[in-house]
């Protein structure tokens, strides 16, 4: 099967992709790295008259601003994983982006694609909660900023309103003394995960937990975060009975379904596991790089 036949269109400016969209109302799709829009078309299961391919407009920078690293929408996964700056001021974020898929998905997929895509079990949406990530958003009304934990609303459900673009992330960079993990179990190398976590904590002078952030995909209809498990490690020492405590207020935190892939025991299983995973090495990192 192909796609339907469907009139594409080329903005080069994001005012114009904005007005393309608008005139093409809900029939119309934008068109980033193609890596989810593509297959889904092919598959028939979105169905556009229009897609904006938006890959001409200048929105594949990355930039520091005062302690927040500002990344245009059309940065690539690959970016995200192997840029320099990136890892050295968000890696939590070239770690996540390193478990997307394979090369090929990598080269061509967008930071903007994958959280306006809003596949519960990505990576990249799950990082953005961990990272309390801001989304820029641009369209027929002018420019708004989202709080990632606002943007996610369903699966594959956003905060976006119609003819609205991702024009930028903003994250904020890593501070002195913290430490970040993400983990991930998928049935093969490259597949969706069935559940991932990712934990950033910070630690003070005397090895308490001054910030506390986890992340989880694949446990619901949008990546959440695991609120328990950070308030059981906030202002606390995190010895391995806190640890575990935490992983396990992350696991009891969640309302996973079964599927074919999985049990929702399973997942629960898993998100313990990994939990604990992402948090002991988290706080490894966190010792090793430091205390403020
Ligand atoms: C084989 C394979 C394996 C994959 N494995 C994984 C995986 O393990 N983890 C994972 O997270 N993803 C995975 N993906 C998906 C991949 O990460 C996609 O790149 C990503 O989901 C979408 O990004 P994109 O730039 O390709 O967006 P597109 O496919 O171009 O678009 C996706 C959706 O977002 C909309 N959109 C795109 N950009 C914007 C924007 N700036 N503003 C508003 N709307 C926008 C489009 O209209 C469309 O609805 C996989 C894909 C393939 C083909």
């Amino acid at each position: 099967m192909g796609p339907r036949p469907f009139r594409y269109e080329r903005a080069t400016s994001v005012a114009e992709a904005v007005e393309r969209l608008r005139r093409g109302g809900p029939g119309a799709k934008v068109l980033a790295g193609g890596q989810s829009l593509v297959p889904m078309m092919n598959l028939r299961l979105v169905e556009p008259e229009r897609v904006v391919d938006i890959n001409d407009l200048p929105l594949a920078h990355l930039r520091r601003e005062d302690g927040v690293l500002v990344l245009g929408a059309l940065v690539r996964h690959h970016t995200l994983e192997e840029s320099e700056d990136v890892r050295a001021l968000c890696p939590l974020l070239s770690e996540a982006a390193a478990w997307v898929g394979n090369a090929r998905v990598r080269s061509l997929g967008t930071l903007g694609g994958s959280l306006a895509h809003a596949d519960p079990a990505a990576e990249l949406p799950m990082a953005s909660l961990a990272l309390d990530a801001e989304l820029v958003l641009e369209g027929p009304e002018g420019r708004r900023t989202v709080q990632a934990p606002e943007f996610f609303r369903g699966s594959l459900a956003t905060a976006l309103e119609p003819a609205e673009l991702v024009t930028e992330v903003r994250v904020p960079v890593r501070e002195p003394g913290e430490g970040w993990a993400v983990e991930e179990f998928a049935l093969r190398y490259g597949d969706f995960a069935l559940v991932a976590a990712a934990a950033r904590v910070r630690l003070d002078r005397d090895g308490r937990v001054v910030h506390a952030r986890v992340a989880l995909a694949g446990v619901g209809a949008t990546p959440v975060r695991a609120r328990g498990a950070e308030d059981r490690l906030t202002g606390e020492l995190p010895d391995p009975d806190r640890v575990e405590g935490a992983a396990r207020a992350a696991a009891e935190g969640v309302e996973p379904e079964s599927d074919p892939h999985a049990s929702a025991g399973y997942r629960r299983h898993l998100t313990y596991v990994l939990t604990r995973r992402a948090l002991e090495r988290a706080l490894n990192r966190a010792r090793e790089g430091g205390l403020l």
